[in-house]
């Protein structure tokens, strides 16, 4: 959808119809509205020039007449020249030739939806897996950028694997999860989803095989696709992956297997101590290198999760991925990833080569946190302003699902993994939510089969929000009971 925030001027000497051409040629001409774009039907374009619609279609009838854009009936007018496509030597001549083209593949048309809407007014965001504004820790995050503007001496390019200060402080910073790391094993990455592409592009065969949780945040990428590896589903129980079910899908393209043993994206399963000793011991035997995303250890509620993957690991098998975003702020797109040093140096050149390191700031302000002790004293504030979050969104669970859904309470984390009882067609919901400006992670985007999951986030939306939003999602879904079957 275009955006348009112009408007021709009354008082010009210029006729209103000739300006609205001018505007549109510009907008052609220096390519920001590239052939293949719609325009906005007639009576919209008169809305936004405030002009008569007569006025929209003279002009529209000029630039048809220049052969810039074409009617096309109900699909409404799409440019289809512009200079550089007259000339272009491709017969297609235009980007969307281009567009998809691309290794990348794009979103989920779901996921590309969420992204658009989550900007815009009046919408109530039940499904973001982030910190609320309201828990933005304002104040300390003034004391940190005050105290690195004064140690800040330059601002260049960082070693290949991030700001070695950073990476010391990490090194003790992980001694709490009981992992023992020297600088030279860590990699800053920008963010945990560059580590994910750097793996994929960096140390995987295409044509090999990630095994992955059944739901998994990975699936709702396609980080591993794109670059020719394939995904494989592999089922829980409550207490994380099953050991049988990996066996089962070993074969001989079988790279590695991608895991959340700590509060696992959607479902929030926490894989027990005996589960990883095991896990550990299998991919040991196979010869299976794992990936531990390590998102959400810091948001526990009650207790301490069980001890990471990667502090058990005597034979270097585990690459391990942290990272702020979650616990405070996305925005400093800071992570970093723990493995042995061939892998690390490997996956530096090819991070040196996507973007020359991690903002420089970002990771002296990462140090920072860490360093000064704020972060941990935020940490335990945070983790009681989660749960008062998590216990009030269940009593309004209670009090407007009960008979239509079934949920687990989380003991850590963002999120309610709610079932619904009916099977009704969640594709409609989510775009029946959209409509009534709610905003739900519908479970198909991490599910391998068909599911009848929402998944609710209680770290984003006020609890206002919460209240009003979910009693609205149990009346769409009660209202609509029978047509979205
Ligand atoms: N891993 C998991 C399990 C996540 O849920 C997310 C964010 N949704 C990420 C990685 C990516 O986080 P970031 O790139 O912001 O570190």
């Amino acid at each position: 959808m275009l955006n348009i925030d112009w408007k021709p001027q009354r008082n010009s000497s210029t006729a209103l119809y000739r300006q609205i051409v001018d505007y549109i040629k510009e907008k052609i001409g220096n390519g920001e509205w590239t052939v293949g774009t719609r325009l906005p039907v007639q009576r919209e374009l008169a809305k936004i020039f405030e002009v008569n619609r007569s006025t929209v279609i003279e002009a529209l009838d000029e630039l048809k007449a220049d052969g810039l854009i074409e009617g096309r009936g109900k699909k409404g007018t799409v440019i289809i020249n512009n200079t550089w496509s007259l000339m272009a030597s491709t017969p297609a001549g235009n980007w969307e030739h281009y567009i998809k083209n691309g290794i990348q593949q794009p979103n989920l048309p779901t996921i590309q939806i969420i992204n658009k809407l989550e900007y815009s007014d009046n919408i109530i965001r039940l499904g973001t897996g982030e910190l609320s504004p309201e828990l933005f820790p304002e104040e300390m995050m003034k004391n940190v950028f005050s105290t690195i503007s004064n140690k800040i001496k330059s601002l260049g390019y960082e070693r290949p694997k991030g700001l070695l200060y950073l990476r010391e402080i990490i090194s003790q910073h992980i001694k709490k999860f009981h992992i023992n790391a020297s600088p030279s094993s860590i990699l800053i990455v920008s963010g945990s989803l560059q580590a994910l592409q750097l793996i994929s592009m960096s140390i995987l065969k295409p044509g090999s095989t990630v095994l992955v949780e059944k739901p998994s945040y990975i699936k709702s990428l396609h980080v591993f696709e794109s670059w020719g590896t394939k995904l494989k589903g592999i089922s829980m129980d409550k207490d994380g992956v099953k050991l049988n079910e990996i066996l089962k899908n070993l074969d001989n393209t079988t790279s590695l297997l991608y895991t959340i043993p700590t509060f696992n994206n959607p479902t929030g399963t926490i894989m027990s101590q005996d589960r990883r000793d095991d896990l550990l011991n299998l991919c040991t035997r196979e010869r299976l290198p794992i990936i531990e995303d390590d998102a959400y250890r810091e948001l526990w509620m009650e207790e301490i999760p069980p001890d990471t993957l990667k502090s058990r690991d005597k034979n270097g098998i585990v690459l391990y991925m942290n990272t702020l975003s979650k616990s405070l702020a996305p925005g400093m797109r800071i992570g970093w990833v723990i493995g042995p040093e061939a892998v690390i140096e490997r996956l530096g050149d090819v991070k040196m080569q996507t973007d020359y390191g991690a903002s420089s700031i970002s990771q002296y302000a990462a140090a920072e946190w860490i360093k000064s002790g704020l972060y941990e004293a935020y940490l335990k504030k945070l983790r009681r302003k989660l749960k008062l979050r998590r216990d009030i969104t269940i009593k309004i669970l209670e009090k407007y699902f009960s008979d239509i859904a079934l949920w687990n309470i989380p003991k850590g984390s963002f999120y309610i993994w709610m079932r619904l009882n009916s099977k009704i067609n969640m594709t409609k919901l989510f775009y029946r939510c959209c409509k009534n400006g709610i905003l739900i992670n519908p479970g198909y985007m991490y599910d391998f089969n068909t599911n009848y999951n929402i998944r609710i986030s209680y770290s984003y939306a006020s609890i206002q929000d919460l209240q009003f939003g979910l009693k609205k999602l149990s009346d769409i879904i009660r209202n609509s009971h029978f047509d979205l079957e």
